[in-house]
């Protein structure tokens, strides 16, 4: 049985571990992966497989592992920053011997769209010896998907699933199969198999050094991985591509055969595409047999080129982003792809595109450079607003020698982070998922006097509680404010793992003394009396806690909508 639905790339993953019979999912919210577990969330509600937004992306892999202890098959999910923070579970996750299949699909960002880098999660994969699969398009997202269980299972190993913004958040019909059943629960005889202790992981890691020739096999003989040789088998120019990279390559192919043919070029560049990895190292050579050079077009960072290094003889050159042929910050499209071939700008309606596409991005960089008036702005009475203009009164009153830094404000990641633009410009830093805590204990450590933390309730479960055990410990002279919306606001108002009523316990319970635990309601009427309390707390010399509370507009307005 099988039909086609119109799905988002996103889905199409969400559905394609539906159908391949998980038992579980998790993960965290992130801009572009965010579609995958809501898909699977809403199915849940309908009574099908567990799925749960977990407190940060490495919770969300280690209850993956435990499933596949189980025997069963689960899928996390996360966009690719997100797996800095869960690299410890996934890189021994590779050593474990699984046995429930263990996808875990990420999420790239090229162009930061949402995001901080452009990291690359195959260079992930790459590090940690597993499978990775990387889909050009919805359909593919299914299907690689599905079979992304099998081959975790079949080689006992996580499978990474590589995803890209501009494929997650399209939608395209995508024909899709009949669901499986779940694995049936059942557990391992070997006793040591899934302990790293150093004996057991040092007969893990031969093992996973064992099984690298299997799948390397299974990569080469992949057939997402297509080769394409021109008749007779000579050509002066080969062509790879991964990902979304082989969609802009075919975009531009009929107007590089009639350059070509005009150039007297008696045939077509040799191509491959490549979507599974570890690479197709027998294909590459063989595309590149005869070729004089070679020309990468891949999404995200140069990985596949920087291996061709270690693949190809001296005789081949090799362009790509590294030596600046294809665009390296930011994404790919049609046009930039074109260019890397030599082909003229095209002048059609895809020019209009691109100058709408160059005019938002103008503006961003504007607003970077602080040269327009109209920045991102928090939503028209947004609770941080307030909180904002609360910190940013007693910094004022406290930063009284310019030229003498007395006060460090540092960020972090959420809605919040617009705190950064006019008319707040408030923070001064905003690094990573839970790093403000952190920051600010490093600042006062550093001798600034007064050191002040901002973050986000559901940003502090994720990774900022450690800090804050850090600076309890330490006591630190910093205040952490803590902007409690009852929500993950930035990501579309998910669920935060405690309520807020649960948030003045957890901090107690870190050691944070009570008298110096405010909770301040996040008003536009209360910033004078806020300030004073807050500014009082800024100036104690030891650890202070200030929550800054009031529910988000929109998980307010979703709220109404809701019980109507
Ligand atoms: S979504 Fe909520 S938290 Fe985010 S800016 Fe709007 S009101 Fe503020």
């Amino acid at each position: 049985m099988s039909e086609t639905i119109a799905l988002l790339g996103d889905e199409a993953v969400a559905l394609g571990a539906l159908h391949a019979g998980i038992s579980a999912a998790y993960g965290y919210p992130g801009t572009p992966s965010t579609e995958i577990l809501e898909y699977l969330l809403a199915e849940f509600e309908k009574g099908g497989p567990i799925a749960r937004w977990c407190t940060n992306e490495k919770t969300a892999v280690e209850a993956g592992l435990g499933v596949s202890f189980a025997g069963r098959r689960s899928i996390i999910t996360m966009k690719h920053v997100g797996l800095n923070a869960a690299a410890d579970p996934f890189i021994n996750g590779a050593l474990l011997g699984i046995k429930g299949g263990l996808v875990i699909a990420v999420a790239d960002d090229p162009g930061m769209h949402s995001s901080q880098n452009e990291q690359d999660s195959r260079f992930y994969a790459d590090f940690a010896l597993i499978p990775c699969l990387e889909p050009r398009n919805q359909q593919e997202a299914y299907d690689m998907t599905r079979e992304a269980f099998e081959v975790s299972e079949r080689f006992q190993i996580p499978v990474m699933l590589r995803l890209a913004t501009r494929l997650s958040h399209a939608r395209a019909a995508v024909n899709v199969g009949a669901a499986q059943k779940q694995n049936p629960v059942s557990k391992t005889d070997e006793r040591t198999r899934w302990m790293l202790l150093p004996a057991f992981a040092r007969r893990n890691y031969a093992s996973l050094i064992e099984k690298q020739k299997d799948i390397s096999g299974w990569s080469a003989a992949h057939n997402a991985n297509k080769l394409e040789l021109p008749a007779g088998g000579k050509t002066d120019l080969a062509v790879i591509t991964s990902g979304l990279g082989g969609n802009y390559y075919e975009e531009n192919l009929d107007d590089l055969i009639a350059q070509r043919s005009e150039k007297q070029h008696s045939n077509l560049p040799a191509r491959l595409h490549i979507g599974s990895y570890p690479l197709p190292v027998n294909s590459i050579r063989k595309l590149c047999e005869n070729a004089e050079k070679v020309l990468v077009i891949e999404e995200g960072q140069p990985f596949i080129e920087a291996k061709l290094r270690g693949i190809l003889n001296q005789s081949v050159t090799i362009n790509g982003k590294l030596d600046g042929v294809v665009v390296r910050v930011g994404e790919l499209d049609p046009d930039n792809v074109r260019k890397s071939l030599g082909l003229p700008p095209r002048s059609s309606v895809l020019d209009v595109i691109k100058q709408k596409h160059d005019d938002i991005s103008n503006s961003v960089n504007n607003f970077a450079a602080g040269k327009i008036s109209r920045p991102p702005q928090l939503c028209q009475g947004c609770p941080h607003a307030d909180s904002y203009e609360t910190i940013k009164k007693v910094a004022a009153e406290l930063d009284s020698a310019p030229n003498h830094p007395t006060v460090a404000i540092t960020s972090d990641i959420g809605c919040y982070s617009l705190g950064a633009a006019p008319p707040y410009s408030v923070p001064e830093s905003i690094v990573c998922m839970g790093a403000s805590v952190g920051m600010a204990k490093g600042a006062a450590d550093a001798g600034i006097p007064y050191a002040i933390g901002v973050i986000g309730d559901s940003t502090f479960l994720h990774s900022g509680i450690g800090g804050l055990i850090d600076a309890v410990t330490a006591n630190v002279p910093m205040t952490l404010v803590i902007l409690d919306n009852s929500i993950v606001a930035m990501t579309g108002c998910q669920q935060t793992m405690i309520p807020s009523d649960k948030l003045r316990d957890l901090i107690l319970g870190c050691g944070v003394l009570p008298e110096h635990l405010l909770e301040l309601e996040a008003k536009k009427q209360l910033i004078d009396e806020n300030a004073a309390r807050l500014k009082k707390e800024v100036e104690y010399r030891g650890l202070s806690v200030v929550i800054f509370r009031r529910e988000c507009l929109e998980a307010f307005r979703k709220r109404q909508k809701s019980k109507k």
